[in-house]
């Protein structure tokens, strides 16, 4: 009733048009859900990320000023964890229809770095993995990579140099006791270097690897 109060004055948005949700909707309105399905289900080059990749779950593909690309960033950098969390389930849904074979024992976002963390407040790509963890009952491991610093010419330099620079962006910081069927999470996947890097640190600790994203686009 009171949460219903709140809502009445302050209408939370669609992360995608900005419009005002109604009651029923989440994180999303009804209108860009339909324009989000036209791109429906994306599958990477195993050579774009890494060959140890088993399965992937990647649900949208990446446009640039499409509704995708308004949605993705919402959820970065304006906090709109509820659109997180609706399209974490859309992925979980995926990964549900597999999950009797893949065998899937922990949910790893991909981590950013500290200073983000504390200047931010929240990883986007955990906002995700607690969607998927929701419809796959798995839990989410944010103790086993850590991303070692805040790259900050990206958008500059080329593509190689940015594979260049991700290479040693991330580590591993906690062994697991046993090696366990992993699905690395993260909110959208472009040259697929911050995949490519994950999975390097995390070597040794799996026994299959399987990723999962909300969007990606093919190089
Ligand atoms: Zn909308």
């Amino acid at each position: 009733m009171f949460k219903d109060l709140i809502s009445l004055i302050y209408p939370q948005q669609c992360a995608g048009c900005g419009q005002a949700l109604v009651q029923t909707e989440k994180g999303i309105c009804v209108g860009c859900w339909m324009e989000l399905k036209k791109f429906k289900h994306i599958h990477l080059n195993p050579l774009q990320i890494h060959a140890k990749v088993k399965h992937q779950f990647l649900t949208y593909f990446f446009i640039k000023n499409d509704v995708i690309q308004h949605i993705l960033h919402q959820i970065k950098y304006h906090g709109n964890k509820d659109a997180a969390f609706v399209l974490g389930n859309e992925i979980g849904l995926l990964v549900l229809k597999q999950q009797e074979i893949l065998d899937i024992d922990l949910i790893v976002p991909v981590p950013i770095s500290k200073k983000k963390l504390k200047l931010r407040g929240y990883n986007q790509s955990e906002e995700v993995a607690k969607g998927i963890a929701h419809i796959i009952k798995k839990p989410i491991n944010t103790t086993l990579l850590i991303r070692a610093k805040s790259m900050t010419t990206q958008t500059k330099s080329s593509r190689f140099e940015r594979w260049e620079n991700m290479k040693n962006e991330y580590h591993l910081n906690k062994k697991l006791s046993k090696k366990a069927s992993l699905l690395l999470v993260d909110d959208v996947i472009t040259t697929g270097a911050t995949i490519h890097s994950c999975i390097e640190a995390l070597e040794n600790q799996f026994s299959q690897i399987h990723i999962a994203a909300v969007a990606a686009s093919k190089q």
